[in-house]
């Protein structure tokens, strides 16, 4: 090679790799916090018994999704490693500690947490409540395992990535991607136990959609939801009992007596149609009002507004009523409700506002 032709391709090769160096830099900053669920599952033969979720870590699941790389520069954290049947305080504590962090750092852009479905909307409203940031965060899980033929994780994941990497989501609260589709954290509710297509928002519609890596954003909130919310975890290392007790023909008020022995400080009724149950439930459930445990109506039906004094008379019962919230996202507003008041009329407040 002659000495020219030598000096023109190292510069080409020089070139190259400063304007690959400056792309890398310009790159938004992605942490993803893993904490186990479907989307690191393992099925040792498909079809088999013996699938366990949470089994791959945080580093298997970047490497699954391939082309992440090119829209955000990512860095994996595992905080767990739980099928999210098994979700808890202390995971919720470690998760919403780690994320508000990290949201903190400057050189931080947004974050993905990795979750099992099946308590993916209660961990997702609960973070909308208490993360101190507009920093997009965004939740993804997945229905099949990541060993199965057609594993979901990776796009989820990949959707995930680029929209927390998109400033456009800023300001949103957090949001759940899956399937294409993208949630608000208050809206998502899981209702088939199989399908891909799990998850939808019955009251107010999804909120956009994210496709190969392209997000669409239809609405914004209009809910109290992170750098608004009162909400905070300083100080706690735990959150008040809050039971849910499932209306139904024939219901007695055992359950609702039980979970007052239990120490409920909150019970939600997972009522029949608009909030309502049997009289026998009612009148356990207005003892325990009358004993200061807050008692908030909501519904088994999936989707709806169960409102204050239509059958039941909340304001002589003591009772507050759940608006659009289900009875599992009643339940999370209701026990950080709890951590500043245990008057009904202001939980009612928080209840009309979050
Ligand atoms: N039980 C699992 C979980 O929630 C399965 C559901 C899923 O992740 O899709 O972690």
């Amino acid at each position: 090679m002659n000495a020219s032709r030598f000096v023109r391709i190292s510069a080409c090769v020089l070139v190259a790799l400063c304007a690959g160096a400056a792309a890398a830099q310009d790159l938004p900053d992605v942490i993803i916090l893993a904490t186990g669920g479907t989307i690191a599952g393992a099925q040792p033969k498909e079809g088999d018994p013996g699938y366990k979720s949470g089994s791959l870590s945080v580093d298997s699941l970047i490497a699954a999704a391939p082309g992440m790389d090119k829209i955000a520069r990512i860095t994996g954290e595992q905080i767990a490693s739980i099928g999210s049947q098994d979700m808890n305080d202390a995971v919720w504590f470690k998760l919403a500690r780690r994320a508000n962090e990290l949201l903190a750092a400057p050189w931080v852009d947004g974050i993905v947490i990795t979750h099992g479905t099946d308590t993916l909307e209660e961990t997702a409203y609960f973070l909308d409540l208490v993360i101190k940031s507009d920093k997009p965060v965004v939740l993804v899980g997945s229905m099949r395992p990541a060993t199965s033929t057609s594993p979901d994780g990776p796009l989820n994941l990949y959707n995930g990535v680029a929209v927390a990497a998109d400033p456009m989501a800023k300001g949103l609260g957090v949001l759940v991607v899956s399937n294409d589709d993208l949630f608000a954290a208050r809206e998502i509710q899981k209702t088939n136990t199989t399908d891909v297509q799990t998850f939808v928002s019955p009251n107010r519609g999804q909120l956009g959609e994210a496709y190969y890596g392209k997000a669409w954003y239809f609405w914004k909130p209009t809910t109290v939801h992170t750098t608004a919310s009162e909400f905070s975890l300083d100080g706690l290392e735990t959150l008040p009992r809050v039971d849910i007790v499932y209306a139904h023909e024939n219901a007695d008020g055992m359950m609702v007596e039980a979970a007052v022995a239990a120490g409920a400080k909150g019970i939600v009724l997972a009522g029949v149609g608009d909030g309502n149950a049997t009289a026998a439930m009612v009148d356990a459930l207005a003892a325990a009002a009358a004993k200061g445990i807050v008692v908030v109506r909501s519904t088994r039906v999936g989707s709806g507004i169960v409102r204050r004094n239509i059958e039941l008379n909340d304001d002589k019962l003591g009772f507050v009523a759940a608006l659009e919230l289900n009875p599992q996202k009643a339940r999370v507003l209701l026990r950080l409700a709890l951590t500043k008041t245990s008057d009904a009329k202001k939980i009612q407040g928080y209840f009309d506002r979050y």
